[in-house]
């Protein structure tokens, strides 16, 4: 351990920081020289003790920064390790155990921002973390103890989309007790399971789980469901969101404007946004879909399938004799190599359930028309669920054969040539490029998903989208059904390509997630909101132009000097604490708590002005927090 004599400069109530510097079991310490880092802060005034761990996120790590706040009086703590994302929470409540406010800390980023990023330059890196160190020292010097927002917390939620997530999240959330709206544009509830037939893994049929979902709807008085219904007005924040919704445009009824559910308001603490995913719908040619009517997608085979009676199958007054599959239309997409989607883009995504839906469909066509010859083309069979493998087995057992193309090079569908109206030319990597020429009476487009048209909706809760147009998520691991909008929650197939047992445990993990937001009569947010000094704002709204948040800044009537004046005033609930208005405001009125730009200068005067380092020797050890 390494203390200091020096005196802090200045600041609020003489601060005695503690620094302390971890090492991640070699992670930072291979490249940052973690003891002399630890030994330089030291140098810093402000710094009461200084402190090496090798896993600080360790329960001995964060016990020995409680005890250090208790025992050597620290009113101010700095923890050098891991990304903040991964840790400022557990720092902020080792400190908050140590008996200070939680917000005297200070995370400084030193394994992804310093040892990963400079992993050849040990000692440049060592310098960087010095002067991050020394830059985080220098703002706890300014900061001021911070209490979390306490708003009121309306402890329903509102489910959008009445599928099988919607259903699933609706139906979790009313048996843990709370209320549910869910909303339906449509008629019935269900969605795309609907259109399906029988399921993979299990063979079950389809509607019983649609109606067993439903009937754990019925059971609960607590769940209102609205169908043909969709959402026209949003506003409010998490715990408090003001939701209107009325009849979906082509609902029956709607015209007449005499619905009773025309306008009508809900409060909801939470949002749950389950609106599903489109087939991917072929360009005019692609695989010959619309020039051949003997090419058609997945769904309608489906039902073609289900509703199949005789001994043969039969399309448009044609024996289906032979039969082909084709993978990944719609996903896995190329540049320059399929038509672009409306955006420019292309789908390069996987699908994830296309390659077992073939499958499936290939191996039940084949179990009810035994002479029938089937063929699959594929780039590659992605089988990854529990079960799904077996079908890729049973299907190569059952006597279905396969071809393989590249993606760069797609097999080519022209009239056929053999008595067969279609047929599939492609170059097969199973025989190292043979051209394969598979004549069909039927050829099955195995199309992906696609984002659903959401953009009403994502305008209205300002949802954020990926760059594959599904909705995103904050952090696909952490986070996996959150968005970055406070209080609102994915479920489903609006996020991503899912299987339907993905779906219903991602809509269980969104009623988990929300049933904890509304678990209390109050909902508390972090306390990095902007705020106005009511003695220095002019009224001069420039900080209205720059907010991108609607009701985050509102106009408030005061006086000043007995004059009437119009001032700035923040709603905490809205304001994401971005910044932009201090930015701008003229008269430094506004400011960020926690972020104020008096922190931010002082963290430029800390990386300026940050010691030059100083080699920990055996004789002027530095702590691990076990042994010297
Ligand atoms: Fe292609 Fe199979 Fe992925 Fe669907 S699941 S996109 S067919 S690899
Ligand atoms: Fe609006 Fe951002 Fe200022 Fe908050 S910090 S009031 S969201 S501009
Ligand atoms: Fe007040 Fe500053 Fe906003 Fe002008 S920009 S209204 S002075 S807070």
């Amino acid at each position: 351990m390494s203390r200091s004599s020096a005196q802090p400069d200045s600041g609020p109530a003489s601060p005695r920081i503690g620094v302390y510097v971890c090492q991640c079991g070699g992670n930072i310490s291979d490249v940052v020289d973690t003891a002399t880092v630890a030994k330089t802060a030291a140098l810093i005034p402000g710094v009461a003790l200084s402190k090496v761990h090798a896993f600080m996120c360790s329960e001995p790590g964060q016990a020995m920064i409680a005890e250090d706040i208790r025992n050597e009086h620290l009113n101010r703590v700095v923890v050098a390790s891991c990304s903040p994302f991964l840790h400022e929470l557990t720092f902020r409540t080792a400190v908050h155990r140590g008996g200070l406010n939680p917000y005297l800390y200070e995370h400084v980023n030193i394994r992804e921002q310093v040892s990963w990023a400079h992993h050849g330059d040990p000692a440049g890196a060592t310098v960087k973390a010095i002067r991050l160190v020394a830059a985080a020292v220098h703002r706890l010097r300014h900061v001021e103890p911070l209490e979390e927002i306490r708003l009121p917390n309306h402890r329903r939620a509102l489910v959008i989309g009445g599928g099988i997530a919607g259903m699933k999240a609706a139906g979790d959330l009313a048996g843990k007790g709370l209320d549910v709206v869910l909303v339906e544009q449509s008629a019935t509830l269900g969605g795309r399971v609907n259109e399906l037939s029988t399921l993979f893994p299990a063979e079950e049929s389809a509607a019983p789980l649609v109606r067993r979902l439903n009937d754990d709807l019925q059971a609960h008085p607590r769940v209102v469901v609205l169908t043909e219904t969709v959402v026209k007005a949003v506003s409010g924040f998490m715990g408090n969101y003001d939701v209107m919704v009325g009849p979906a445009p082509a609902a029956a009824g709607a015209a007449s404007g005499a619905d009773p559910q025309e306008g009508r308001h809900l409060t909801v603490g939470t949002i749950i946004v389950a609106t599903g995913y489109d087939y991917y719908r072929p360009a005019e040619g692609e695989y010959g879909f619309q020039r051949h009517p003997q090419v058609i997608p997945m769904p309608e085979f489906i039902t073609l399938l289900a509703r199949a009676s005789g001994e043969t199958l039969e399309w448009q007054g044609r024996p289906v004799r032979r039969l082909g599959f084709m993978h990944c239309v719609g996903s896995r997409q190329i540049e320059g190599v399929h038509p672009p989607q409306p955006d420019g883009r292309v789908n390069d995504y996987c699908s994830r359930v296309c390659c077992t839906t073939a499958l499936h469909q290939a191996l039940a066509a084949k179990r009810r028309f035994p002479r029938m010859a089937v063929f699959d083309f594929h780039q590659d069979i992605r089988t990854y669920g529990r079960g799904h493998e077996d079908y890729y087995l049973r299907a190569s057992q059952a006597g279905i054969m396969f071809f393989r193309f590249h993606g760069d090079d797609p097999p080519v569908v022209e009239p056929g040539s053999n008595g067969t109206p279609i047929q599939v030319r492609l170059k097969d990597w199973l025989t190292w490029g043979e051209e394969v020429v598979a004549p069909l009476d039927l050829l099955v487009l195995a199309v992906g998903m696609t984002p659903r048209d959401n953009r009403g909706l994502v305008s209205l809760l300002k949802l954020p989208v990926g760059a594959d147009r599904f909705l995103q998520e904050v952090h696909p691991k952490l986070r996996p059904v959150e968005t970055a909008v406070n209080g609102i929650l994915l479920a489903g197939t609006a996020q991503a390509p899912m299987a339907i047992d993905e779906t219903l445990a991602s809509a269980s993990a969104a009623a988990a997630k929300a049933a904890v937001l509304l678990a209390h009569d109050e909902v508390h947010l972090e306390p990095f909101k902007a705020r106005v000094d009511p003695e220095k704002c002019v009224g001069c709204g420039v900080c209205f132009a720059q907010c991108a948040y609607d009701g985050a800044l509102v106009r408030e009537e005061g006086q000043r000097e007995g004059a009437p004046i119009t001032r700035a005033k923040v709603n905490p609930g809205l304001c994401v604490g971005c910044g932009a208005c201090v930015a701008v405001c003229p008269t430094r009125a506004i400011d960020l708590q926690g972020w104020t730009l008096n922190q931010f200068e002082a963290m430029v005067d800390g990386l300026l002005s940050a010691p030059q380092p100083v080699a920990a020797t055996n004789s002027n050890p530095v702590s691990d927090g076990r042994t010297h």
